[in-house]
């Protein structure tokens, strides 16, 4: 493609980043073809990021699997794709600083241990609800064996807070106020009470493994991302991963959460619920219902394209549809 360079090209690096626990289904080529479009529409690098920071959830190959569907589709990514699983000492070295600055904490509760604080508190289990951890371990172990280390969501301090050209007085209030703002280029203003909603959450879980937040803070961080593109079921994660940039003192990217596809059951496809994979024997015709999940026009000519014209059509009429004025 010889297109020439957009405004902020030379700082517009976006990512798709799959978890490797099945193929891609139509939901997760929606994500796909939307961060690929979004990329090119400002002239930016795309980069994939294979997600198996949970080990026991990914299958065998189908990292490998999940790449050549993309690469069937069109979707090469501009640089070789990175692999969670071998950047333990990246997560390691960022948790070490959050320890170091009194954000992270160690946790000695059992899943058993936090359902009977959270009762003890009155607080009744709704169904599909998680309730915040009810700050057990916040202020120390009591003696007990730290299992997981969590994020101190709950008495973060947000940056702009301690700016010394705020009055104290603006400095309090801020302090008190545990709302995370953020804006979406398509969901518009958006907040979330982080302390109220998911409380102090986990970094490093009691068997071993990462925690997806981390993960993605780091990654983001290290990869230069500019602007994240995905799918909606992922919007109530970005107050979570703001708050661990602020105390990282990394940057935040844009982000851009694009509209769910949903079954005939009315619910939003997923893995867990049982997406067939997708039938890419007809790359064009898989593309061109993800681009219609996007809101974008259909092609002139259906029938006449290849995949690349079709895939420049599609750029155009994203920018038109999603680069207005965010
Ligand atoms: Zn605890």
């Amino acid at each position: 493609m010889t297109e020439g360079a957009a405004p902020g090209a030379a700082r517009y690096i976006g990512r798709f980043a799959p978890s490797p626990t099945g193929p891609l289904h139509a939901g997760s080529l929606v994500a796909a073809l939307a961060s690929w479009l979004d990329a090119r529409a400002h002239g930016g690098r795309w980069l994939v990021r294979i997600e198996d920071v949970d080990t026991p959830r990914c299958m065998p190959g189908t990292d490998r699997f999940i790449l050549q569907q993309l690469a069937t589709c069109g979707l090469v990514p501009d640089a070789p794709p990175e692999w969670q699983s071998a950047r333990s000492a990246h997560y390691q070295r960022a948790l070490d600083q959050l320890v170091a600055q009194g954000h992270a904490y160690p946790c000695a509760c059992s899943r058993k241990d936090i359902e009977d604080a959270q009762a003890a508190l009155g607080h009744a289990r709704e169904r599909h609800a998680a309730l915040p951890y009810p700050g057990t371990c916040r202020h120390g172990l009591q003696g007990r064996t730290g299992r997981s280390w969590r994020f101190n969501a709950t008495d973060f301090k947000q940056k702009q807070a301690l700016a010394p050209d705020r009055s104290a007085q603006a400095a309090t209030n801020s302090i008190a106020n545990t709302l995370q703002h953020w804006s979406d280029r398509r969901l518009g203003p958006q907040q979330q009470d982080v302390a109220r909603t998911v409380g102090d959450f986990v970094l490093h879980r009691a068997d071993g493994l990462w925690a997806y937040q981390l993960a993605v803070v780091v990654d983001d961080a290290d990869q230069g991302i500019s602007d994240v593109v995905r799918g909606e079921d992922l919007a109530d994660n970005t107050p979570r991963q703001i708050r661990l940039q602020q105390a990282l003192g990394v940057p935040t990217p844009r982000y851009l959460h694009t509209p769910l596809v949903c079954g005939d059951n009315g619910e939003k496809l997923s893995k867990q619920n049982g997406a067939r994979a997708l039938d890419l024997a007809d790359p064009l015709q898989a593309l061109s219902q993800a681009a219609r999940a996007l809101g974008l026009p259909a092609l002139e000519h259906p029938h006449n394209n290849s995949l690349g014209d079709a895939l420049a059509q599609w750029v155009v009429a994203w920018r038109r549809h999603y680069n207005g004025s965010p």
